[in-house]
């Protein structure tokens, strides 16, 4: 396998991997981004690390199937505890997983100190994005690249954050759609938050019939539309 045979979300994820990181999969079933990095030689040590024995061994298999024993260990650990200190990470992938699991590995790994913060999170969440971007903020990290890509009719996002010297400030619209995303609108972009918002209009029409005590929900919903309607049109200008 190469990078090319890589599904379009992980090369997205692939790309912000910096040349010769020590990286660390985490839910890695299949090894593939690790192993598709180290056959490009992009980076110099692997780390495949899966909670749930099947995809472990299919990730055995795809590191031994390439010969990669040497430069990849595969280890069967629940989150970030497939990592130690001492192996000197520079880069975490965590790919295909709700936000809120994602922002619970990650939580989980620095209470257990397996973050020293020096290294790259690079985060595919496939829902979940707000609060796993707080959760980032919460703890500091500067969210220094974002991307956004369909694939077989399906949005995905990429969240990349590096601790920096300086803790970053974001309101809650950027948290909302993403800081970098934001300010760089491309079509996947326009469409995902054209289609969210059909989706919240009919959420607040239905809200206002409920005779449960809604009012804070439909005032979070109408926000949420009053934030989408103006970051669409600034994206038609
Ligand atoms: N990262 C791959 C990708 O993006 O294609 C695989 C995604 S797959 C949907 C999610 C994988 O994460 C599964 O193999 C699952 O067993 C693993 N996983 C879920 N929770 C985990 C955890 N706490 N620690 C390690 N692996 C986990």
């Amino acid at each position: 396998m190469n990078a090319k045979d890589l599904s379009l979300r992980l090369q997205k994820a692939a790309e912000f991997v910096p040349q010769d990181a020590r990286l660390a999969d985490i839910g890695s079933d299949h090894a593939y981004l690790p192993v598709a990095l180290m056959l490009q030689e992009k980076i110099s040590y692997g780390i495949a690390g899966e909670v749930v024995v099947g995809p472990y061994e299919s990730a055995k298999r795809q590191v031994a199937k390439n010969g990669l024993e040497k430069s990849i260990d595969v280890r069967l650990a629940d989150g970030l505890e497939a990592v130690e200190l001492s192996d000197q990470v520079s880069a975490i992938t965590i790919c295909g997983m709700g936000g809120v699991l994602i922002r619970d590995i990650l939580q989980r790994g620095k209470d257990k100190n397996r973050l020293s913060g020096k290294e790259r999170l690079i985060l595919q969440p496939n829902v979940g994005e707000r609060q796993l971007r707080q959760w980032l903020v919460n703890e500091h990290y500067t969210i220094t690249h974002e991307a956004i890509i369909e694939e077989n009719n399906k949005v995905y996002e990429v969240i990349v954050a590096d601790k920096l010297s300086k803790a970053p400030e974001y309101s809650a619209k950027e948290l909302f759609f993403g800081p970098v995303l934001l300010n760089d609108k491309n079509a996947v972009f326009v469409a995902k938050w054209q289609h969210k918002l059909e989706k919240s209009e009919k959420i607040l029409a239905s809200l206002h019939q409920s005779d449960q005590d809604v009012a804070e929900k439909i005032q979070e919903v109408a926000q949420e539309i009053e934030w989408i309607k103006e970051v669409l049109a600034d994206a038609g200008k």
